[in-house]
């Protein structure tokens, strides 16, 4: 394969290694638990992911504002891991432009958790992403070598 190809894959890997993980993080903060699934998609189409992942929940706070929590996790940690790499400095205010983007681009459970979350829920979310991103780091690196070679 490719150098490209290889870098092109293990960018998309990283990325959903880090969304899934920072569900499963805020998962545990709020007293659930899961574990993570990584799939490979070996989708051809350039724009395609390449992986696919999810948490398989086995129990979450029946609480609307944690699940929304929860839910948005895993879109804010790829905006939180991205301004890491181009040192962009994401702020609060950047917090407002992340909540009024398209919710298309969210997944199926994704837009189901956070159906109904608010600014300021929003907010709280972004800031629990960048409060606990040593450990969702941590376990996105866990779940990278894991996947790395299937
Ligand atoms: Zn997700």
């Amino acid at each position: 394969m490719k150098k490209e190809a290889n870098s092109r894959l293990e960018h998309d890997l990283r990325n959903t290694c880090t969304h899934e993980s920072a569900h499963l993080v805020l998962l545990k903060k709020f007293g659930g638990c899961g574990s993570i699934e990584i799939i490979r998609t070996y989708e051809n189409k350039p724009e395609e992911k390449k992986f696919v992942g999810r948490v398989n929940i086995k129990n979450i706070a029946s609480d609307l504002r944690k699940k929304s929590i929860i839910g948005a996790a895993g879109y804010i940690s790829e905006f939180i891991r991205a301004d890491i790499e181009q040192d962009s400095g994401l702020d609060e205010d950047d917090a407002f432009n992340l909540f009024n983007v398209d919710y298309d681009e969210l997944s199926e459970t994704d837009k189901k958790l956070t159906v109904e979350i608010t600014y300021e829920t929003f907010c709280e979310a972004f800031n629990l992403v960048k409060k606990y991103w040593p450990e969702i780091e941590e376990e996105a690196n866990k779940q990278f070598q894991k996947n790395k070679l299937s």
